[in-house]
């Protein structure tokens, strides 16, 4: 993933995350106030009711102002200005907050007016009701005018129970969270080694290039050496430095323009090359590289100039030429196609090869893929090659298409679109 992308994703991702703390608390307090208003509406309308039921007893009114205050969230006092019988007042509390639909514990206490003493309290599990049990018997004080209050003290876990969805829909924002913020450590955890790998691949493969090129001009002084020439043995050894020190060259060299690719710093120069010349060239080199076969070059196109890319260009046909002699068992036939439609040049390297399955296909241009053998790689290689093949044609703006079928031999297709003019 390139650094652009993590830090698209990284915003994105962070401002999605702020959108959904900023809803679901929004949800969650437009939600606790509705619930919270209900519950207030329904402790008014009990609370009422046992005071109208008190008054209705007492043969009195309701005073027409202040008669219930909600003095905090769940703290509510009843100013009923009458004698209240504490008995009939628990009955009445059970009733009506039943009847309102209210299904929470409570508790209350009566208060003398005039000396604002607490006369008699008790808390009232609302399980007690419903069994129909008296917890005990109350004082009846009917000498004194009273006010009541009464307070919900599981008011809060009554209001989350009653809820529930909001909830849960909350719960599985807040697991949403947890786990893309751990998705998106883990994505900057990996970008980190990758870059780490990248960079000792790149370092290590730059350590080689120096004792590479030291080794190459020993080779060749020894390679000149008329005494090492009249040698057959010393000189098929030095033949051998030079062959192995140019093949340990072109691998440094393939790792070493994948890491370029990796650090975003590839760019191409496009210029406008001979292109027939080009292929001539290659064709040249790749015959004096081959052991075994013939490569051959069927030039159909009637301009010369295209503009590319010269030393990535070259990587590019090399690389393919190198795995149609490679991936052959028999003696390779390989053939350049050069030629053109209306709106494309086509660039076709045919090979008689061992051919691709359909499976592999899709994954061949992959950073690392090889084509699995089990564990026997006749063959070696790092898997880089076409995956740099296809970035190049990528940044060209071309195309790369693969034909092929096992044992039947494969072709691999580079559109070049023309220039409109
Ligand atoms: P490498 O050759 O270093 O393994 P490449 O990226 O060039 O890496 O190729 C990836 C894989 O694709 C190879 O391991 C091979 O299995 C398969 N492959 C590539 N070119 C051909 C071809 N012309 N014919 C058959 N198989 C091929």
């Amino acid at each position: 993933m390139s650094d652009n992308i993590i830090k698209r994703v990284l915003i994105l991702g962070s401002l999605a995350i702020v959108g959904i703390i900023a809803v679901q608390a929004y949800w969650l307090l437009k939600n606790w106030d509705i619930h919270d208003k209900e519950f207030d509406q329904s402790v008014t309308i009990a609370l009422r009711n046992v005071a109208q039921a008190i008054a209705k007893y007492n043969n009195t009114d309701v005073p027409k102002k202040n008669l219930i205050q909600r003095k905090s969230s769940n703290y509510y006092a009843v100013n009923v200005n009458s004698v209240i019988d504490a008995n009939i007042l628990e009955d009445y509390l059970f009733q009506e907050i039943d009847n309102v639909n209210l299904n929470i514990d409570f508790e209350y206490a009566v208060y003398d007016c005039l000396t604002d003493d607490m006369v008699y309290g008790n808390y009232c599990k609302l399980e007690n009701n419903k069994k129909k049990q008296k917890s005990k018997k109350l004082p009846k004080l009917n000498d004194l005018v009273y006010y009541f209050v009464v307070k919900f003290p599981t008011r809060e876990s009554y209001l989350i129970n009653n809820m529930g969805t909001n909830i849960i829909f909350a719960g599985v924002a807040v697991l949403s969270i947890f786990f893309f913020t751990y998705s998106m450590l883990v994505i900057l955890r990996q970008k980190r080694l990758s870059e780490l790998q990248t960079d000792f691949i790149n370092n290590m493969t730059h350590e080689f290039k120096t004792p590479i090129s030291s080794i190459k001009i020993a080779a060749e002084v020894l390679n000149s050496d008329t005494n090492i020439k009249d040698n057959p043995r010393l000189n098929r050894y030095s033949q051998i430095i030079k062959e192995q020190n140019q093949r340990l060259n072109d691998q440094v060299e393939k790792v070493l323009n994948v890491a370029k690719l990796e650090n975003d710093n590839l760019k191409v120069k496009k210029e406008n090359i001979d292109f027939k010349e080009l292929l001539d060239n290659v064709l040249e080199a790749q015959e004096l590289k081959m052991e075994r076969g013939r490569v051959t070059l069927d030039y159909k196109l009637n301009e010369k100039i295209i503009s590319a890319d010269l030393i990535h260009f070259t990587n590019v046909i090399f690389s393919l030429l190198d795995n149609a002699e490679k991936y052959c068992e028999q003696d390779p036939d390989i053939q350049i196609i050069a030629e053109e439609t209306a709106s494309e040049i086509l660039i076709r390297i045919k090979d008689n090869g061992i051919g691709i399955s359909k499976e592999n296909q899709k994954l061949l241009f992959n950073k690392f893929y090889r084509v699995p053998t089990g564990n026997i790689h006749n063959v070696k290689g790092f898997g880089l090659g076409l995956f740099y093949v296809k970035n190049i044609c990528l940044a060209h703006g071309w195309q790369i298409f693969l034909q092929s079928e096992p044992q039947k031999g494969s072709i691999f297709t580079i559109s070049i679109p023309k220039p409109t003019s």
